[in-house]
């Protein structure tokens, strides 16, 4: 399953749809700079064809028997086995990441369409027998209509997956608005959907930009909307389809720390890190950003990162021999090239140095190295901003206090790691520190499908995390019904005091 067309049109109801506006961008390939492609930009009359066709596809698919919507699941979940290849594939030429991590994200978003698959066992309801003479009562949840998903660029297929498989297994009908600028794991994704028999319009794709956002937040037929990117839109996101009466979840951008404590495996932490910190060119929202080196530690710490980070291979996410590819734009690299530029002016070292790397054969590609800096302190831009990047901060800092203080001053709680060999220590971070994720020698702490994922502060605008238990309950919403089946004799008493049981 190879993409074939030049332009990605929408999917709605089942079919490719230009759509009634003619504005387009294009898809580049990060490692060499050229458009590959090009993709519809939805205007509001898309929108409003995206969600009619979503609508229509409810009045059914809400009937749909929760056995027969958790099949198509099953069905839907061995395709993305076969196509984990193909799906790698456009990941890595679009997105710029490796494609094992391309692999990688594939898996983990499977595992929400497993989760998916338990749907019958998920929305078994509760039941209490004879609340009160000859009354019983259950409760049980109900899909909400049509929702919509946006999603940003760094995982097109596994936060599209964290939203949409839970949505449509318990009854609801979707529209994606993904990425812009990698929207071809969506076009791939509705196809194996209809291959896995999903009845048409139940998966719609919406590309497009802010007009698209905006038509979704605003439309009157769109129930809830699932938002994942940076935090500025999220809060946008939250604040517009709140007003507009929908039920949100909104989940924004992130400043790992990884607090690594003098009794740490230094080894371990260092490899570990490494990988949190570089992998996918730091462009994960759960990517470590800043080491807190506690004690004496800093200067051994640092010279295993430099080490480590000196051997890692830049180039093309599609060659085996690259361990991270290009960041997604050009003005992403410029943008993490100008705060180790000010980082330098500022005072910090820097010990591994990313800016003007190359790669021979890709002289256009969006390429930036993997970046170390030392000795930076919390006023400096490269600290506070999300840098979304391959370049790691340390700071060194006396005590596990002063640590805990620093992480919970930033404005994001996403996720977090301790490294030590203390069990104490572990449990006074995991209870005080404010994240939402928390790893104790896991440096990127994200949760499996059956717990749900989402961070705290300015990292999350929502009382819903996602997936696992939480998405379920974010897709639906509970009834509860009371039951009184009388016999003959027992009719005709009419009591006006209000009802108590019996
Ligand atoms: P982004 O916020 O620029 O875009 C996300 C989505 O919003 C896209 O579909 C985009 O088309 C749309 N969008 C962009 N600007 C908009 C605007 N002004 N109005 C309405 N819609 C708009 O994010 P991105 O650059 O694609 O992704 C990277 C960001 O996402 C990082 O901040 C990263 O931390 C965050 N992220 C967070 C999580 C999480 O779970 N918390 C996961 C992945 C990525």
């Amino acid at each position: 399953m190879a993409i074939e067309t030049t332009t990605y049109d929408h999917i709605i109801g089942g079919s490719r749809y230009a759509g009634q506006g003619d504005r387009v961008a294009d898809v580049y390939d990060p490692a060499t700079g050229a458009t590959m492609r090009r993709v519809r930009l939805a205007s509001e009359a898309d929108a409003d064809a995206a969600v009619a066709s979503a609508a229509k596809a409810y009045e059914s698919w809400a009937e749909a028997s929760v056995t027969a919507r958790s099949r198509v699941m099953y069905a839907f979940r061995q395709l993305l086995v076969e196509h984990e290849t193909d799906l790698a594939e456009v990941i890595s030429a679009e997105h710029g990441k490796t494609i094992d991590d391309a692999r990688g994200e594939v898996v983990r978003g499977r595992e929400v369409v497993e989760f998916a698959c338990g749907v019958p066992e998920l929305l078994k309801g509760e039941y209490s027998d004879q609340v009160s003479t000859g009354v019983d009562t259950f409760t049980f949840r109900q899909p909400l209509g049509v929702v919509a998903g946006i999603t940003p660029f760094n995982f097109p297929a596994m936060v599209p997956l964290w939203m949409h498989p839970i949505a449509i297994a318990t009854g609801n009908t979707f529209v994606l608005k993904p990425s812009e600028r990698v929207p071809g794991a969506s076009d791939l994704i509705a196809r194996l959907y209809a291959e896995a028999g999903l009845p048409a319009g139940v998966f719609n794709v919406l590309h497009g930009d802010r007009v698209a956002v905006d038509a979704l937040l605003r439309h009157r037929d769109v129930a809830a909307v699932s938002f994942v990117g940076s935090t500025p839109v999220a809060r946008y996101v939250h604040q517009t389809a709140s007003a507009a009466g929908k039920r949100v979840q909104a989940l924004g951008g992130a400043k790992n720390h990884a607090v690594v404590m003098p009794d740490a495996d230094l080894d371990h932490a260092a490899r570990q890190i490494l990988a949190a910190a570089y992998g996918s060119a730091g462009q994960r929202c759960m990517a470590i950003s800043a080491v807190l080196a506690v004690g004496g530690i800093a200067d051994e710490l640092v010279a295993k990162l430099r080490d480590l980070t000196l051997g890692l291979r830049v180039g093309p996410g599609t060659s085996p021999d690259s361990d991270l590819g290009p960041v997604i734009s050009p003005v992403a690299r410029d943008r993490v090239v100008g705060y180790v530029d000010q980082a330098e002016r500022d005072g910090a070292d820097v010990v591994v140095d990313g800016r003007g790397t190359t790669v021979p054969g890709h002289d256009e590609g969006f390429f930036v190295g993997p970046t170390l800096l030392d000795r930076v302190s919390s006023t400096m831009s490269a600290y506070q901003d999300e840098v979304f990047g391959p370049l790691l901060c340390v700071l060194r800092v006396p005590s596990l206090g002063t640590a805990l203080e620093l992480v919970n001053a930033n404005p994001y709680g996403n996720g977090t790691a301790v490294f030590t060999a203390s069990g104490g220590v572990a449990r006074t971070f995991q209870r005080q520190v404010k994240a939402g994720m928390v790893g104790v020698n896991v440096p990127v702490p994200v949760p499996m499908a059956f717990h749900s994922f989402g961070g705290w502060k300015d990292s999350r605008f929502a009382d819903h995390h996602i997936h696992g238990p939480e998405g379920v309950r974010f897709y639906t919403q509970a009834k509860v019904v009371t039951t009184r089946w009388p016999e003959r004799a027992d009719r005709g008493s009419t009591g006006f005091a209000f009802p108590t049981a019996s």
